[in-house]
């Protein structure tokens, strides 16, 4: 058995081949519905389950109106969606309220919809076949939180979606089993560190000084660069001692994590 890690997306902003946040585990498992969600076929699409939302900024929910409208079907079960109760009201309140899209929590039928929502909170646990999701606690400009995606043979990924440093966070991903690949925002370069501090993103200078409070020794998937400031934010992150131990994101990574053969990458 193996835990499959596909990188939809991993920009903080557009152009072009670049995606915003998503990705696919298995095949059933999304965790945040970026702009990346748009390159997975229809019968891909089809096979999604479970969404789990890091927060309710646009960057990471905008495609999910357009997959509830894509995947309709009238055997299959409702889509589990998964997010704080912040952004599950702000979904409600701010898209799917019949003027941005139609709410697909009640159709096409309130007893059957397309999407259904649920409510999770940091330091929860939902198991899902044979990998239990934790819950991270994150720091951000919104309520948002994190994934560790445990599988029971043995391997650990985790997501911490958009955060700042926060000693919870990393508090958190020490208590995960595992941990073979954290995937980690570095939105902003050092020289920006104001901004950072404001929009609560982490700067590779920041990043390098949590690290040394991780107990694990994970591959470093590094995500969410700043259009236009990425080579300066790949020359500050080299600088970290961490660095042999990282990889920058483009987008379109396939991590297979398997127990014996830890964050091998295949794609
Ligand atoms: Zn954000
Ligand atoms: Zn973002």
């Amino acid at each position: 058995m193996s835990l499959s890690v596909r990188i939809l997306g991993a920009s903080g902003g557009i152009g072009p081949n670049r995606r915003t946040t998503s990705i696919l585990i298995d095949e059933d498992i999304l965790i945040d519905a970026g702009s990346g969600v748009g390159d997975l076929t229809l019968g891909e699409l089809e096979q999604v389950r479970h969404i789990f939302l890091t927060h309710s900024h646009l960057d990471h929910i905008g495609f999910l109106p357009m997959l509830a409208d894509m995947v309709y079907s009238p055997d299959a079960p409702p889509i589990q969606v998964h997010a704080l109760p912040a952004t599950l009201k702000a979904l409600r309140d701010h898209v799917f309220n019949w003027v941005i899209w139609p709410d697909f929590t009640c159709l096409p039928s309130p007893e059957r919809p397309l999407l259904q929502f649920q409510a999770i909170q940091p330091g929860q646990q939902v198991m899902i076949g044979s990998r239990e999701i934790h819950i991270l606690p994150a720091l951000h400009t919104v309520p948002a939180v994190g994934y560790g995606v445990m599988h029971n043979d043995g391997m650990g990924f985790a997501f911490t979606g958009d955060t700042s440093s926060s000693g919870a966070l990393w508090e958190a991903l020490n208590t995960l089993p595992y941990l073979d690949l954290l995937m980690i925002e570095s939105g902003l370069p050092d020289e920006m560190d104001g901004m950072a501090d404001l929009a609560k993103h982490y700067t590779p200078h920041r990043l390098a000084d949590d690290l040394e409070a991780l107990h694990h020794q994970p591959r470093i998937a590094i995500t969410h660069l700043k259009p236009g400031h990425e080579s300066a934010i790949r020359r500050q992150l080299q600088q970290s001692r961490h660095a042999s131990r990282m990889v920058l994101l483009e987008g379109s990574e396939r991590f297979e994590l398997h127990a014996q053969n830890r964050a091998l990458k295949v794609g």
